[in-house]
């Protein structure tokens, strides 16, 4: 945000709270949400709910359809609209911008991978979620997979505790290795987790034996029982996405496409069962929770849903049994939505984002992919803060950390490059809670630390032998 347009905002913010007839104390105060020490039961809590890849011109329909209620409440009850995304579009750089407020010039997070000291190859790493196809082939040249320690400026889960303020994290990228926080973090273990028949990576998840996948560390503990590998899918789970019976038939790269899938389904059911159990157990200001598998639907399945996009030539038995795995892996998503919707407080306020959209795509040697990512993702408030109704229009991934701190009373820093959406909030809440502006957190360099290349080199092994990869 241009700091001219900043300025404004803040004198208007100072002339609200003129208006509102309020002191500075209610947007100074670091107030506490449920569980923290403070009384500020008033700013309720903020869930930020995240679906990599969702896209509305897969919700519209659907919605219309009544196959989504819990979208279907945000846009009828909620703000919503289309969230602009950045470049470079990969999921790891995107959901960092969203968590510091930042582009990747200033949080340093670009790819899944970066170049390992020394590689001095002058080469690029591979940026995009399908760029970084060739990054477990490439490893072996000099590159290593990104990790939280690498990211140069602050994320909410740094920026709540100094106001007071606790954050709890489930699965959001880059988090491994989980930093100390006030509150909670299950990070997304993403190094080494590379489907090695095809050389594609695969959605991070909890990978037993590897350290600081939690903060407090003892927590794995607690959440151990709730993880759920590929293998323990059951039947009638996976056939509410196709028939495992007729996946038989498919040709070998279909049946790459359902290996990959069943990967991130247990991911995104692992995180699911997680993130419901934290959220009832150790309540938080903000709690924040990432799922992948739309986005691995979407590169996959694109063109058995929408055959007629592109040429693409898919065979009408392909399509049959695959062309329905997209509307119902959102279905899916749209119930993990409700369970949140259900527990929702009248004071708290839900977020829904998503990093990019999605649109048809054909890649000369490369049948396996046919969606990739397009800039518009989606975004969606509901609830206290949430003007009802409304459509939202202009929203960046860089707005999504400057609204939700003025949601939770938190001073917006004027370094953060976006602005509070205004126009999602409503009127009232917003004039009873007049955005507040510092120059700057201080809050220092991240602590760093635990790297992947000080993991035991035997790690793949033990991966192997756990049944997380071929
Ligand atoms: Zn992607």
């Amino acid at each position: 945000m241009p700091r001219l347009t900043r300025l404004v905002a803040c004198l208007l913010a100072t002339a609200l709270t003129a208006c509102s007839g309020r002191g500075e104390g209610e947007a100074t105060r670091p107030a506490g949400g449920h569980g923290s020490a403070g009384s500020g039961k008033d700013r309720g809590r903020v869930i930020l709910f995240g679906i990599d890849g969702a896209d509305w011109s897969v919700i519209d329909p659907l919605v219309d359809g009544g196959r989504l209620p819990a979208f279907r409440k945000l846009k009828e009850e909620g703000a919503t609209g289309v969230l602009m995304s950045l470049e470079p579009s990969a999921s790891p750089a995107l959901w960092t911008s969203v968590a510091t407020g930042v582009g990747p010039d200033r949080h340093g997070i670009r790819g899944f991978v970066v170049p390992a000291p020394g590689a001095g190859t002058g080469g690029r790493a591979p940026a995009g979620d399908e760029g970084e196809e060739g990054a477990a082939a490439t490893a072996k040249q000099g590159l290593r997979p990104v990790t939280s320690a690498m990211r140069r400026t602050p994320a909410f889960w740094n920026i709540l505790p100094r106001f007071g303020l606790k954050a709890g994290v489930v699965g959001w990228l880059v988090t491994w290795p989980a930093e100390p926080v006030e509150g909670f973090i299950v990070s997304s273990y993403l190094p080494y987790i590379y489907n090695w028949s095809t050389g594609r990576p695969l959605k991070g998840t909890i990978v037993k034996g590897i350290p600081r996948q939690t903060y407090p560390e003892e927590l794995i503990d607690e959440i151990d029982p709730l993880m759920v590998k590929p293998a323990d899918l059951d039947e009638a789970t996976l056939r509410r996405f196709y028939d495992p019976a007729r996946a038989a038939r498919l040709s070998r790269e279909g049946r790459e496409c359902i290996e990959g899938f069943r990967w991130s389904l247990a991911c995104d059911e692992t995180y699911r069962r997680i993130g419901l159990h934290l959220f009832e157990r150790h309540p938080v200001d903000l709690f924040a929770i990432y799922f992948g598998g739309v986005d691995v639907a979407s590169h996959r399945f694109w063109k058995f849903a929408y055959p007629e996009a592109l040429r693409y030539g898919v065979g009408a038995e392909e399509a049959a049994i695959l062309g329905r795995v997209i509307d119902e892996y959102y279905v899916y998503i749209d119930g993990l939505l409700g369970e949140y919707l259900e527990r929702l407080a009248p004071e708290d306020t839900l977020v829904v984002v998503s990093d990019h959209g999605f649109r048809p795509v054909l890649l000369p040697g490369r049948p396996a992919t046919s969606g990739h990512h397009r800039p518009e993702g989606i975004i969606a408030l509901y609830g206290r803060a949430a003007r009802r109704g409304h459509t939202i229009a202009h929203a960046s991934l860089l707005d999504v950390l400057p609204t939700i701190l003025a949601i939770l009373g938190v001073p917006v820093s004027m370094d953060l490059e976006g602005r509070v959406l205004q126009d999602a909030l409503d009127p009232r809440f917003a004039l009873r809670h007049p955005v507040e502006f510092v120059e700057g957190y201080d809050l220092g360099e991240p602590a760093g630390g635990l790297e992947a290349s000080d993991l035991d080199a035997n790690v793949l092994e033990r991966l192997r032998s756990l049944g997380y990869i071929n």
